[in-house]
């Protein structure tokens, strides 16, 4: 055990020692493969005193262009190491290759699409009077603290500190305790690209700690948290005590809308994607499926096959899915398939698959089909391969079946109809409405309803979250 690499802390340029560790788990095969550095209090002090000198010695004074081209350096320099980031990525969670490729290159673009829009952020002159110039700027706050769950570390973790690098703060990062790795080399890697020591600092360990002591720390100025709403609460809490605005990315229960004049054949394999992907640890994953009742035994039998044709396996292989991040989540998942045989008809899956390492967190891709809005299963974000089926008459029995969640991340609809197709983005209680597609990029904002949460991530709405607005005003002297 002393000769297993020991993932540590990156702060101010360099990697904390550590002095207590906690194990790296194989989520295919169980096995311990590596340490993660457990950091103190007193850790996340020093990376937020780094964050701070690093933002008072330059970076506060940097220009939005000066950002920009460091931003696009990190985006090559990330690109350049797509291949490592990809393989630690698939390691540490699990995840299937490709998708662990597609992550490395979302981490890519986000720091490339920040370096092309921050030089359009401006700010604006109000004409309040002739005699005096009255103006707005947006400035950074300073030292910004981010909390990420584990399923997407590279594509979270770029998601909330690319914007807020390019607004020009400093970050401080704390990636779950069970994905940790690849944050960790982005953080050296900025280095390489360029990024002065400090301007972005990784903390690793538990969340009661090391997140509880992020969240509440008087020199954090803005707090950024991905994760869930009991996690959430507690973070807004802890920040509100400091006056700090925290902005809240939570769960959801994603509804796929089909109406009878779907194009099944773009429809279905989008829509088992949706849930799939990741195993369907996605916060927006497509969990609820709500079908026209005419089309619902055709839907339902393109679904099996898509299900019946997905290989479970270790990620690396590049199955079509992977196992699951830790022996909790799936037995979190077990429980709700358990609960499911209850409520509704069990089609496909519902367990642990065959021929897959015994010691690696596997679920099989599961359906439920007749599940009542108000099943468990259609109610709680199960964060695992289970999809729920209910059925609707009408377009009023449709909204109100998917606007019957307590969640509102993401809706997808699937229709023919242009009228209807707007009137359910009008009368859906989500942040983001997606017709006949299930992908969304990073230049569209982010943002829950509900349960949900109300943070704002990506987009440009994002780099504005991460300002704030000074306004000045200048008399004209001699005038
Ligand atoms: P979680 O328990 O809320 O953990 C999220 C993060 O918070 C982790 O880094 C965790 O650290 C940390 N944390 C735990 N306790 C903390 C505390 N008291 N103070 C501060 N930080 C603390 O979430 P999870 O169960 O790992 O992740 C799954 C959830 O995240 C799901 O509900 C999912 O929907 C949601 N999610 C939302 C989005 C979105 O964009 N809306 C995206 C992805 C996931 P440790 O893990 O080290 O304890
Ligand atoms: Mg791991």
């Amino acid at each position: 055990m002393t000769d297993m690499q020991t993932i540590r802390a990156f702060v101010d340029g360099r990697f904390l020692p550590a002095s207590d560790t906690l194990p790296i788990y194989d989520p295919g095969t169980g096995e311990e493969i590596a340490r993660l550095a457990e950091c103190t209090a007193d850790d996340v002090d020093l990376a937020i005193i780094g964050a701070q000198a690093a933002f008072d010695a330059g970076w506060r004074r940097t220009s939005a262009a000066q950002r920009a081209d460091l931003l696009n350096a990190f985006a090559d320099t990330i690109a350049r190491h797509r291949d490592e980031l990809a393989a630690i990525e698939s390691r540490d969670t699990g995840k299937p290759l490709r998708q662990a490729y597609v992550d490395a290159d979302f981490a890519a673009r986000y720091f490339r699409y920040y370096a092309n829009t921050v030089e359009a952020l401006l700010g604006d002159v109000i004409p309040a009077s002739t005699d005096r110039l009255t103006f707005t700027m947006r400035e950074p706050f300073g030292v910004t603290g981010h909390i990420i769950p584990w399923n997407y570390p590279l594509g979270l973790g770029t998601r909330t500190i690319a914007p807020s690098l390019a607004a020009g703060n400093c970050c401080v990062l704390k990636p779950a305790e069970d994905a940790s790795m690849s944050c960790v080399r982005l953080a050296e890697l900025a280095i390489e690209a360029g990024f002065p020591a400090g301007v972005l600092n990784v903390v690793t360990g538990r969340g009661a700690t090391v997140g509880a002591a992020l969240s509440g720390h008087p020199g954090i100025r803005r707090v950024s948290f991905t994760g869930s709403v009991p996690v959430g609460i507690a973070v807004a809490q802890a920040a509100a005590q400091n006056l700090v605005p925290a902005d809240l990315e939570l769960g959801g229960k994603s509804a796929n809308v089909v109406f009878a004049d779907a194009d099944l054949d773009v429809a279905a394999p989008a829509i088992a994607q949706s849930i799939l992907q990741n195993a369907g640890q996605t916060c927006s994953a497509g969990s609820r499926l709500l079908v026209d009742e005419r089309v619902h035994d055709e839907l339902l039998a393109r679904l099996v096959t898509i299900f019946e044709g997905t290989t479970v396996g270790v990620g690396l292989d590049d199955p079509g899915i992977g196992p699951l991040i830790s022996a909790r989540q799936r037995d979190r998942v077990l429980g709700y398939i358990e609960t499911g045989r209850g409520e509704a008809d069990l089609v496909i899956g519902g367990g642990v698959p065959e021929g897959v390492p015994a010691g690696g967190y596997f679920v099989a891709p599961t359906i439920f089909d007749g599940v009542a809005d108000d099943a468990t299963i259609a109610r709680e974000e199960i964060f695992g391969p289970v999809l729920t089926v209910g059925s609707f008459r009408d377009e009023e029995g449709a909204i109100a079946a998917a606007n019957s969640s307590q969640y509102g991340l993401v809706a997808g609809v699937w229709t023919a109809d242009a009228g209807r197709a707007l009137r359910m983005v009008r009368d859906l209680q989500v942040g983001q409405v997606l017709v006949n597609t299930f992908s969304n990029g990073v230049e569209l904002p982010f943002s829950g309803r509900k349960r949900s949460g109300y943070g704002l991530e990506k987009g440009f709405e994002a780099l504005r979250a991460f300002t704030q607005t000074k306004a000045a005003v200048v008399m004209m002297q001699g005038s």
